[in-house]
Order: C-alpha cells, then structure tokens, then sequence
C-alpha cells in the first residue's frame, strides 16, 4: 500500500523523531510504498497569504477562500502546495504524527492544512444546495482513505481522560479527527496516544515501538472512529444539526458518533 506520513517536529532527534524513523523503517520492511512530509526539514510555510496567489489582484481585499478556489481551479497553486495534494492523492492512507502543543497540532502543521487543503480540494467539493451541503464529512476528495494520528503529550493518560483536567483526548482531537480528517473524506482510525512523555527510557521507547508497529500493521482493518456521515439522514438539511431522535437531549461531541457502536474512544496503548 502507499503510505504517506506527515511530520512535525523541529528535531530530528528529538522522541518524535526516532518515532517517525522507526515508522518508516517498519513500513518499508513491511512492503509498503512510503512517503514523508517533514514540515521542519522542509521549511513549510505556514501562514496562507497573498503569496499563496499568483495573479491576486490587490484592488481587492485578499480573500483567502476565493484566493484558493482561483488559483486551484486554473493551476497556479504554488508548487509546495500542489506537491502536498499530489502526495494526499497518491496515498491509500495517510498517517499524522506530531507533539501534543497547546491541546493542539504545532502551527506549522496547522499551516500546512490551511495551504494543502484548497477550496475544491478539501471543501466545496460537490453539490452545494439547500438539499446536499457538499461532499464532507465522510464523503469527498479523500474518499477511501484512511488516517491516524499519532500524538505525543507531556500529560499523563489520566490527565486526559474522560474527567481529567485537561479535558478528554477525545474531545481535543475532534476538531483534528472529525474536522481536519473525516470532513473532506477521510476513514478515520483511532489515535496512538503516547502519554507521559517526560518519562522515557531504553525500555519504554521498545514498547512505544511495538505498539506503533501494531498500529501500522492494522492500518487498513481496524474499526474506524464511528462518525456519522453528513449525507447519510441523520442531520436535518440544510440546518445540519443532528436529528431530534438520535442521542436525545445531549450536546455533546460524541453525539457525532453513531449509537450502537463503541463511540469514540482513545487508543489504549501508551498510558505507562
Ligand atoms: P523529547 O523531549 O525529544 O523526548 C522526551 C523524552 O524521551 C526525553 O526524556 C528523551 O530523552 C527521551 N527520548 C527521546 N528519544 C528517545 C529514544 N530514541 N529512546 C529513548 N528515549 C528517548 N503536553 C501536553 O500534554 N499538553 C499540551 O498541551 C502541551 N503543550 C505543549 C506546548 C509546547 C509549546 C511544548 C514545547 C510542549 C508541550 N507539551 C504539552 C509537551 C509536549 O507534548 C511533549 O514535550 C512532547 O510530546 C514530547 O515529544 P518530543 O518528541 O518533543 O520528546
């Protein structure tokens, strides 16, 4: 299978680091095509600006959508943006792996997903009307493939669990894993979470590895994150809010996981 790995950290020897060499090691042993979108080695640039468009014309307002949508539709992205959807299109799955900061992906990877996923590419694609609200969540150019994340925390495993302080692991990687991931198409699988970073030694980092190694050998046949899917009846169109049967009464995120199915939950390894 093609595999692509998106990686941010800014040293190469750093626990993400040897993570991501013993990822791609163990991918190549088993066979896989992979590729590697090191956003510190590549110097990505993060902000989405007027740079971003050829041709903008500043009599107007920069509009980055619009902005987007032009230059995507005539082919005049910049050439390290065009690269990064080349490599989305070419993977059957796609693996992002990077340090907890701030409750949150680092900038420069949020940057790459403002610049990577282009108006047309990644949202407003399909039909936009008052009957179909675009191919999104769950549907759209990521169609077919699957993703992962793999995250790093200085917290421990109950820092972030469902009454932890930090809120859970779940609810801070929604914005990441239903938005950023199951929203322009993906298959979402469940996190690797690598807790208690602080904490490493020869040992652990042995047990770290095998557990990704697990992870990555189950790619394509663990169950997927149960989202519901936008199109598929159980959101009120063109409001978009979940129908009043299902998960009566609640409003929290996990009303956006189907009933009946485990929910979401937080990938078990790692919590030493
Ligand atoms: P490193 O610091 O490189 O390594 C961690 C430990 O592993 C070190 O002891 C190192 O010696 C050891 N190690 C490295 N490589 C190996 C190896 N090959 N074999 C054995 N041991 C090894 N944490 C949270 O929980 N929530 C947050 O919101 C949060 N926000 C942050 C914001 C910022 C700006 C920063 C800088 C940190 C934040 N943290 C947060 C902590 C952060 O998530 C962790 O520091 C990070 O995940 C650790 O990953 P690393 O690759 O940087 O580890």
């Amino acid at each position: 299978m093609k595999l692509l790995l998106i990686y941010a950290h800014p040293e190469p020897r750093s626990l993400n680091g040897s993570l991501k060499d013993f990822a791609i090691a163990h991918l190549k042993t088993a066979g896989h095509e992979v590729k590697v979108s090191d956003l510190y080695a590549m110097h990505w640039k993060a902000p989405i600006d007027q740079e971003d468009a050829p041709g903008y014309d500043d009599e107007n307002p920069f509009n980055p959508a619009l902005e987007s949508q032009r230059v995507f539709a005539a082919g005049t992205q910049p050439a390290d943006i065009a690269q990064e959807q080349a490599k989305l299109l070419w993977a059957d799955a796609v693996i992002f792996q990077f340090p907890l900061w701030w409750f949150s992906m680092p900038a420069i990877l949020k940057g790459w997903v403002e610049r990577v996923y282009a108006y047309g590419f990644a949202y407003g694609v399909g039909e936009h009307s008052e009957s179909h609200w675009g191919d999104r969540y769950g549907e759209g150019s990521m169609a077919g493939k699957r993703a992962m994340l793999v995250v790093t925390m200085g917290g421990w495993a109950s820092h972030y669990s469902g009454r932890g302080v930090n809120g859970a692991l779940d609810d801070l990687l929604f914005p990441i894993q239903h938005g950023v991931l199951f929203y322009p198409g993906f298959t979402v699988v469940p996190p690797l979470p690598i807790y208690k970073t602080g904490k490493m030694d020869a040992a652990r980092f042995e047990q770290l590895c095998a557990a990704y190694a697990a992870r990555l050998d189950n790619l394509f046949i663990d169950q997927p994150l149960p989202f519901r899917r936008q199109n598929a009846g159980d959101y009120d169109i063109p409001a978009l809010t979940l129908r009043p049967h299902l998960a009566p009464g609640r409003h929290d995120l996990g009303i956006h996981a189907r009933e009946g199915s485990e929910g979401l939950r937080q990938g078990a390894a790692c919590t030493r």
